[in-house]
């Protein structure tokens, strides 16, 4: 049977022989016996080499080999309190597969260097915690979706408009022609609940974002979805849904890795429906308040967020927004047209907006007249214009940041520390 580390971590186990494969974690040589830490992708055990078990070739070459080396070994499971999970592997033999020499990665090294090494750090019980929370987040995110009427589907990444505003865009050369990357899927989603009604994607967007927070990356994964026949209200009712599944999944599933990233998860277990809904009015009230520096009719930057959702102890909705500060695609409200019916879901203890979303304009004389205000030429979004032209409907949709949701899910201090290979304005590489 191939056994992980994690299933003979139990007393069912003592005594029975085990097979075991995987890579050097720590290493210490005591006389005739070497003390191996063994990881691989579900947990470390303590090896115990003696030289006379194994014979003194081996015992040599292990001897000599380095942290990361990979290796198969067998032998008998023993309880042992002062092993560092609790167990230990009483070793017979041990097969060295891929020798490893000054793995470059020790434990004081800056966090560049372990940026630079990416490829290397993602093998640390940090990275492999955040990575399994991480998986369960995407497993949640498609669970909740098709368990709710949704359908998955794909849009493009070359794409010729912007969906967030010109600043922000990628250009790419396109055989003589320009190109950008996609910013968001949405009015791609908003021509598909024609066919399928609701539908959602998962895909990376990209910004050339400039500034420098601890919360933008340049390519993010987003979570975004569209509904026909939604309104404001609608669609937060599936976030916070949505939200909640995906929380409860991670606290379920994934106990040990909050445990080793010591996550409170008692505040994660602390979020439930309904979350709060504040207009923005009310929300700029509270943050002057509280001494932050905004009036009404600025946009919320990362630091006042921060400022703001660190007295927050659940995730709020926050409404009724200026229309000046959105893009032109929102729906103003029909009783005060100078706001807009969207959200943005604010993650607390400082994380955050992690979701953008709302209600489409869908009356063609009102986007005609939104795309004048801004100054937009309607026959650059043809086919987004279409749409009001064809049977239009009330519909709605949202983008969910995925790893800033991670980020804040694993209480991480930096959204670098959400995504495998984090894209920022300074980092291509790995
Ligand atoms: P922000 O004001 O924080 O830049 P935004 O208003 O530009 O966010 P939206 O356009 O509403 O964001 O995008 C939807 C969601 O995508 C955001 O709520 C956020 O979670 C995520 N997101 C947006 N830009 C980034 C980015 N550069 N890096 C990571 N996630 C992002
Ligand atoms: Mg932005």
């Amino acid at each position: 049977m191939d056994l992980k580390i994690e299933d003979v971590l139990s007393d069912d186990f003592i005594g029975k022989e085990v097979h075991l494969r995987g890579w050097i974690y720590r290493k210490r040589r005591m006389g005739k016996i070497i003390f191996v830490v063994l990881r691989d992708s579900t947990d470390i055990i303590q090896c115990v080499v003696e030289k006379k078990n194994v014979g003194p070739e081996v015992f040599k070459m292990l001897d000599k080999v380095g942290v990361e080396s990979s290796l198969e070994l067998r032998g008998k499971i023993r309880k042992e309190s002062r092993a560092p999970t609790g167990y230990e592997v009483d070793v017979s033999m041990v097969n060295i597969i891929g020798p490893s020499y000054n793995f470059p990665i020790s434990k004081d090294k800056s966090d560049e260097f372990l940026l630079d090494n990416r490829h290397l750090w993602v093998r640390s019980r940090e990275m492999n915690a955040i990575l399994k929370i991480r998986a369960t987040v995407f497993d949640a995110i498609h669970e909740f979706f098709k368990n709710n009427g949704y359908y998955e589907t794909q849009a493009p990444m070359f794409v010729t408009g912007a969906v967030e505003g010109g600043a922000t865009l990628f250009e790419v050369p396109y055989f003589g022609r320009k190109a950008y990357l996609t910013q968001s899927a949405q009015f791609y989603l908003e021509t598909l609940i024609f066919s399928l009604e609701k539908v959602y994607t998962v895909a990376p967007s990209f910004r050339a974002e400039k500034s420098r927070t601890r919360r933008h990356l340049t390519e993010f994964w987003h979570a975004e979805a569209e509904a026909a026949w939604y309104h404001n209200k609608d669609m937060m009712r599936d976030e916070e849904e949505m939200i909640v599944y995906i929380i409860n999944a991670v606290v379920d599933r994934r106990k040990k890795e909050l445990e080793f990233l010591k996550r409170d998860v008692s505040l994660l277990k602390n979020v439930d429906k309904p979350f709060e809904r504040m207009k923005y009015e009310k929300l700029i009230e509270f943050a002057q308040s509280i001494g932050v520096d905004i009036k009404y009719g600025d946009d919320l930057g990362a630091d006042e967020e921060f400022a703001i959702t660190k007295n927050f102890e659940k995730p709020v909705f926050v409404t009724h927004y200026p229309r000046d500060i959105k893009p032109f695609y929102h729906r103003p409200d029909p009783e005060n047209p100078s706001v807009v019916l969207c959200h943005d879901l604010l993650a607390p203890e400082g994380y955050g907006e992690i979701i953008g979303g709302g209600e489409r304009i869908y009356k063609l004389e009102v986007l005609l007249s939104r795309m004048e205000e801004e100054g937009l030429n309607p026959d650059d979004y043809y086919w987004y214009v279409d749409l009001r032209k064809y049977g239009s409907v009330p519909h709605a949709g949202f983008g969910l940041g995925v790893d800033r949701l991670i980020m804040w899910i694993a209480g991480l201090s930096h959204i670098k520390y959400a995504i495998p290979y984090p894209r920022t304005t300074r980092r291509t590489k790995p």
